[in-house]
């Protein structure tokens, strides 16, 4: 059964109190939290508007029942895309992130992941996770997926560690499941998910087996504490802006000798596995950045437009080669994302992957490019986002006239109209969540340097050696794909 927002928010209060936020244990019907929940409230409220209902839902191939689209497995190159358009949509509605995607690109990864390990290892991973996932429809679930272990010395691997827990691991086996131990840091919406789904960050050895492990816990499970840290864009009391509305929490997730029944254990020790689920993660969520990347530039883009054209300068050259790198940025994220759909594969497991080299091109485009795209925007608006008047003085009625009479630009467009456009671009370029969302431009689905070593991996370079042979008269055979 698809959940009302309200029920999502009611499910979330119901919860033992884990998360932290400034020293304080809260619960989280706190306001530190509301940010990320009303950006979450998004993905149950628009299910039956007509601009989003054939995105936003999709049929669950488990059950046959209509389900939200953030919690079904892909079955198809059209179940690809219709995930990279919802996530474009959604994003731009709420200035960023749709927070959602996350545990959706770990329930992709895992049907394929945990397929393949009972395959060779005849474990029975794959039928857990169908169990649970069919609760995972059932109930809307809201999953957050701590893929980032903290890592340590980054020069080496879990097992090298001088202290064993700078990666997740398994520290004892019971009959009825494990106990784990360890960290995960930068995880985005775990303080307002039902669920956190835990992935390996990274390939794994055999000498990697504790560590080689996935599993799937309640947010408030015993022994697993949030540290969070909110940011919000700024809300101008008064002048009310959906802007207003968006937040964010990124999260330390410690696992304090948390015990999880295997009904709820997707790989153990299985490492060749472990490495395949955190592949396939980042595999997904890489995918799914081609469909949110766009969408800020969307944001950026409109902002950018919409002040040079109260600036009355919209058509001159200067800022028309600016607007174009932006759509150019864009669109070439969004289309790398739709050709990695469009050349994704049916696994045995029944999901499709989207493909590797297009959906990594994409990522690294984007990642790229998110500081530049602020530059222009930056280089668009002039300095007021950084000098704006509060607030509070614009509508003060002593001195909103004069800032009225000194904001203004083309004598047709109001002064509020200015005032509010600044506001927002201010908020992109100059608050807490600003600057968030641009780290998470550069790193969020994995650093540049991490599509690179994908792409050297899998690019076949080879064929184009081959093409340089036969045009250089070294090989007369015709150089083929
Ligand atoms: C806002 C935000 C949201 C995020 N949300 C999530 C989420 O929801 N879930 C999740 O799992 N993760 C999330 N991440 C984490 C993200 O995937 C990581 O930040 C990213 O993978 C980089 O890891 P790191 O931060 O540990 O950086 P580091 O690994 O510390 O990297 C720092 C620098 O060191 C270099 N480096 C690291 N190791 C090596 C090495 N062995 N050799 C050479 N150079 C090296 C890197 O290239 C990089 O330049 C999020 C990140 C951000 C910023």
């Amino acid at each position: 059964m698809m959940r009302t927002s309200e029920e999502y928010r009611q499910d979330l209060y119901k919860m033992k109190p884990n998360v932290y936020v400034r020293g304080k244990k809260v619960r989280r019907d706190s306001d530190e939290l509301s940010g990320g929940i009303n950006v979450i409230s998004k993905t149950f409220d628009l299910v039956d508007n007509e601009y989003f209902k054939d995105i936003l839902t999709a049929k669950s191939h488990l059950t046959g029942k209509k389900i939200n689209r953030f919690t079904h497995i892909n079955q198809s190159v059209e179940d690809l895309m219709k995930k990279q358009e919802v996530t474009r949509k959604l994003c731009r509605l709420v200035g960023g992130c749709i927070q959602r995607c996350m545990g959706c690109d770990a329930i992709n990864g895992l049907s394929v992941a945990t397929y393949f390990c009972d395959l060779e290892h005849g474990t029975d991973y794959h039928k857990k996770f169908l169990d649970y996932l069919k609760e995972f429809q059932e109930r809307d679930l809201v999953a957050a997926c701590a893929q980032t272990d903290v890592k340590g010395d980054r020069s080496k691997r879990p097992h090298e560690q001088s202290d064993p827990d700078m990666y997740v691991r398994v520290v004892e086996k019971r009959s009825d499941g494990v106990v784990v131990r360890g960290a995960k840091n930068c995880i985005t919406m775990a303080a307002v998910a039902d669920e956190i789904i835990v992935v390996p960050t990274r390939a794994m050895t055999e000498k990697d087996v504790n560590y080689s492990v996935a599993f799937a816990v309640p947010a408030d499970t015993d022994g697993v504490k949030i540290i969070s840290r909110t940011s919000k864009l700024r809300a101008p009391e008064g002048l009310k802006m959906p802007q207003g509305e968006i937040g964010d929490d990124e999260n330390l997730i410690i696992f304090d000798d948390v015990f999880v029944p295997w009904e709820r254990v997707f790989i153990c020790g299985e490492y060749k596995y472990a490495t395949l689920a955190a592949h396939l993660f980042a595999l997904f969520h890489r995918h799914s950045y081609t469909g949110c990347k766009p969408a800020s530039t969307d944001i950026m883009m409109g902002f950018g437009a919409l002040i040079a054209e109260y600036n009355g300068v919209y058509d001159r050259p200067n800022i028309r080669e600016k607007l174009v790198e932006l759509a150019a940025t864009a669109e070439l994220v969004y289309a790398a994302g739709v050709a990695s759909a469009v050349f994704g594969r049916k696994t045995p497991a029944g999901t499709y992957l989207p493909n590797e080299v297009y959906a990594n091109v994409g990522r690294r485009h984007a990642g790229l490019n998110y500081y530049k795209e602020l530059e222009i925007l930056a280089e668009l608006a002039g300095g007021l986002p950084a000098a704006l008047p509060f607030v509070e003085d614009y509508l003060n009625p002593e001195t909103r006239p004069l800032i009225e009479k000194y904001i203004k630009r083309k004598s047709d467009v109001p002064p509020e109209h200015v005032y509010r456009c600044l506001f927002g671009i201010s908020n992109i370029l100059c608050s807490s969540l600003g600057g968030v969302q641009a780290v998470a431009g550069v790193h969020g689905g994995g650093s540049p340097v991490m599509e690179e070593i994908l792409i050297w991996r899998t690019y076949n370079f080879e064929k184009k050696k081959d093409i340089a042979k036969y045009l250089a008269g070294i090989s007369e055979e015709i150089p083929k794909d």
